[in-house]
């Protein structure tokens, strides 16, 4: 035979023998506070369904009626004929909700800053990066083919510096700094004022991955820029549809000129079937729930938990009484020992995942705790607990 399955087999093995091979788990249940897995019932604090709405009978219903009206699938890209009802109003919607011009939505978080940046930048622009962004902002920086420098993570200095490098060699480039709210790993916040700040002294411009704040932090759940008091000053905010929206896809909001340059130009949404329209009507009815009444009662019971887990000496970085990202690493470091405690926490019945390389950098594995507003007292009180026992033990 050809070496194909050799070769692949080989580099499996090297991953196996580092302790860094990836399976899948299969879930036996909706995504909830329970989930079943090898037919038990565990306790998930793994899930970015930070508001409980994957399962909410408003997006069920959304989904069932415009499924009625307009079928499962959109037949065809946005731009030939698959721009339906469904998808204008998500996107008012979206617009409607961050106090922005317009949206644009896309299949996927991943494709919305693959599309976004590679069609904002040019092969001599320079894009600066926080050393810690989602993999899809690296890889979205690495294919548009423009200068990439790196800034360490939430360092406003090293920053200033590397924006300064670009204004001394690079003058007449664009200059496009991407950060995220809410990091997906750690659960800490980009000291964001300063940044904007930063960016109109150097004349760069700013996109803001708001995937974990959306939902959690802000007026209404609006993210960290509304937080902050600086959304009208971030040239680009994103975030996904996935999480705390309940459903799936990406979205890009600003003026009305982005989105209009956007969908002219960004490869990811032009050359794609329209998202679904399950997806989509439930993500705008994710969305109005996030806005609504119900939504505040949502994030109080959430952020309720959050000072819950914080109390536990194990769990890092939650202090004040701001809201709070519902992300809580525990790291451990070693990958081995990380694996186990997670298979540990399994056989207690708590569902926690452990984060390896390359996700994170190699030897600061964690367990990523996630909180949901469908947790209970008792759920973090047993969270509390197990996770105290795990550091107990050598
Ligand atoms: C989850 C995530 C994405 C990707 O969004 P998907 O809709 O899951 O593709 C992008 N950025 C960050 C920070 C994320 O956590």
């Amino acid at each position: 035979m050809n070496g194909f399955e050799h070769d692949l087999g080989e580099r499996l093995r090297v991953l196996r023998d580092n302790g860094l091979l990836r399976e899948l788990r299969r879930i036996e249940s909706a995504q909830g506070r329970t989930i079943r897995f090898n037919g038990r019932s565990l306790l998930n604090f793994s899930s970015n369904d930070y508001l409980g709405l994957a399962t909410h009978p408003a997006l069920l219903e959304a989904a069932a009626r415009a499924m009625r009206d307009f079928g499962v699938g959109s037949g065809a890209s946005r731009l030939v004929c698959g721009s339906l009802n469904p998808h204008h109003d998500l996107e008012e919607a979206i617009a409607a909700f961050k106090g922005a011009q317009a949206a644009l939505t896309f299949s996927s978080g991943y494709s919305t800053a693959v599309g976004t940046i590679c069609a904002l930048l040019e092969k001599d622009d320079v894009i600066i990066i926080d050393k810690l962004v989602h993999a899809c902002c690296v890889d979205a920086a690495r294919q548009s083919g423009a200068r990439l420098r790196v800034f360490g993570h939430n360092d406003l200095s090293d920053l200033e510096d590397t924006l300064q490098w670009a204004l001394d060699h690079h003058a007449s480039s664009r200059i496009l700094i991407v950060t995220e709210s809410v990091f997906s790993m750690d659960g800490d916040t980009a000291p964001l004022r300063e940044i904007v700040e930063l960016k109109d002294r150097f004349g760069a411009w700013l996109m803001l991955d708001e995937a974990h704040a959306t939902g959690v932090l802000g007026h209404n759940g609006r993210g960290l820029a509304d937080e902050l008091g600086v959304a009208g000053r971030v040239e680009v905010q994103m975030g996904t549809l996935g999480k705390a929206f309940g459903s799936a896809g990406g979205y890009v909001c600003g003026s009305r000129t982005l989105v209009d340059f956007l969908l002219n130009k960004a490869r990811s949404f032009i050359f794609s079937t329209a998202p679904t329209i399950p997806q989509v009507a439930a993500a705008a009815a994710g969305v109005g729930v996030c806005a609504s009444g119900e939504g505040g009662l949502l994030r109080t019971s959430l952020q309720a938990r959050i000072r819950e887990l914080a109390t536990s000496a194990t769990a890092t970085g939650v202090q004040g009484e701001a809201p709070k990202p519902a992300i809580l690493p525990v790291i451990i470091g070693d990958e081995a020992r990380t694996m186990e405690a997670a298979s540990a926490l399994r056989d207690q019945g708590l569902f926690i995942p452990a984060i390896r390389f390359p996700t994170v950098a190699r030897g600061r594995a964690r367990l990523r705790v996630t909180l949901t507003a469908n947790h209970t007292a008792d759920d973090v009180t047993a969270l509390n607990s197990a996770l105290a026992d795990l550091s107990a033990t050598p």
